[in-house]
């Protein structure tokens, strides 16, 4: 039987009565760009956050450039962040103008150490950008420490870690402002790219409401240079469907989660850690397999139809796209170890018990364990 690393069709058929009568009703009404469909899950969202406002944008990576630009963060500027992430964090640093400063990730959960953080503060440093990486939120109340010492603006790159709190607080709602992705793949994903802003920041929530539509307040107006970055409704109550969903989905992730450290225990890999102040909501199941045998064990997985996926290859700082920044290689280890030994199992809310237990005998075999 083979088990794909994630099965997104499972999640639209689960739902799929509802999903298609929302569509339709969109179709119908034929108000596709920022209206109550938009709003209404702008609302949902700021409710399941915990937070006074969110705001949708058309993706993750947008959501994280436009606070930047609504800090007014730019050239000259530097950003503190993980260089173990996906590309989008650096990116949208780069792109606002300013220098992505990267320190290096905890061995165990993956995510910035704020002990490393402290010494990466400059003059120039204007904010932290702690990403809560596969599914687990960053150690933010050390993170907002540092920051509230140093008056930097914290935020929370949450794209992978919808639901996950900290010491029951939830993310989103945890620094300055947030950024979520609800790109297909994500613990919430719509039907193509979506992104939204937290915040209870009232001030930023209306900037960010400008900059998402050319700059303008009122159309034909233009306050300020803005982006054309807007959820559509077509995602919008798609995703209002599912946010529904979501705390059950990222309970079976964690159900699933346990019967993988259960199975997997005795063998020479690395589990994921739970850290003492998270709930961890399993974005992706991710594995360290040491010695040089990762790509072994995923080339046996994949001959064996067996889903899994390395996240990431080579971390930021080593990117071509970052060389102006001058890393070299071995400047932060514990990132490039990971690089080297990360290895991600299948991992969807509507994955089976059977599927679980096909995908940890095949790695068992692997290590000719029964
Ligand atoms: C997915 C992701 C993003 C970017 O989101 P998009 O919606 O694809 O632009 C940013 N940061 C992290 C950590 C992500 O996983």
């Amino acid at each position: 039987m083979a088990v794909p690393l994630i099965d997104i069709k499972a999640q639209y058929l689960e739902l799929k009565g509802e999903i298609d009568k929302a569509l339709k009703e969109v179709l119908e009404e034929s108000n596709f760009i920022l209206r109550e469909r938009v709003s209404q899950f702008e609302t949902e969202l700021a409710r399941y956050c915990d937070t006074r406002y969110a705001i949708g944008v058309a993706s993750g990576t947008d959501a994280l450039v436009l606070v930047l630009d609504a800090w007014g963060i730019s050239e000259g500027d530097e950003v503190i962040t993980s260089p173990f992430t996906f590309f989008a964090t650096a990116e949208a640093i780069m792109r606002v103008g300013a220098k992505p400063v990267f320190v290096d990730i905890d061995r165990s959960t993956f995510n910035i150490r704020p002990e490393a953080i402290e010494t990466a503060i400059t003059m120039r440093t204007k904010a932290i950008i702690p990403v809560h990486l596969f599914g687990q939120v960053a150690d933010m109340d050390t993170v907002k420490e540092i920051a509230q010492t140093n008056n930097l603006l914290v935020l929370e790159d949450a794209c992978q870690a919808i639901g996950s709190t900290y010491k029951g607080k939830k993310t989103g709602s945890l620094g300055d402002a947030a950024a979520f992705s609800f790109f297909p793949t994500k613990n919430l994903g719509g039907a193509g790219d979506g992104g939204a802003v937290t915040t209870n920041d009232e001030k930023l929530a209306e900037e960010l409401k400008i900059l998402r539509v050319h700059g303008s307040k009122k159309k034909y107006f233009h306050e300020k240079l803005g982006y054309n970055s807007r959820l559509d409704a077509l995602q919008a109550v798609i995703l209002s469907v599912k946010i529904k969903k979501l705390d059950e989905w990222n309970e079976k992730r964690r159900w699933l989660a346990r019967l993988y450290k259960k199975g997997l225990k005795e063998l020479p890999i690395e589990l994921p850690g739970e850290a003492g102040y998270a709930y961890h909501v399993y974005h992706l199941y991710v594995v360290r397999v040491p010695e040089g045998k990762r790509n072994e064990l995923k080339a046996f997985l994949s001959a064996r139809g067996i889903g899994c996926g390395v996240y990431y290859p080579l971390p930021l700082h080593l990117q071509n796209a970052c060389k102006r920044y001058g890393y070299s290689s071995g400047s932060l280890p514990e990132a490039e170890r990971a690089s080297e030994e990360a290895l991600a199992l299948p991992m969807f809310p509507q994955m089976t018990e059977s599927q679980a237990g096909e995908v940890l005998e095949t790695v068992r075999s692997f290590y000719k364990v029964r």
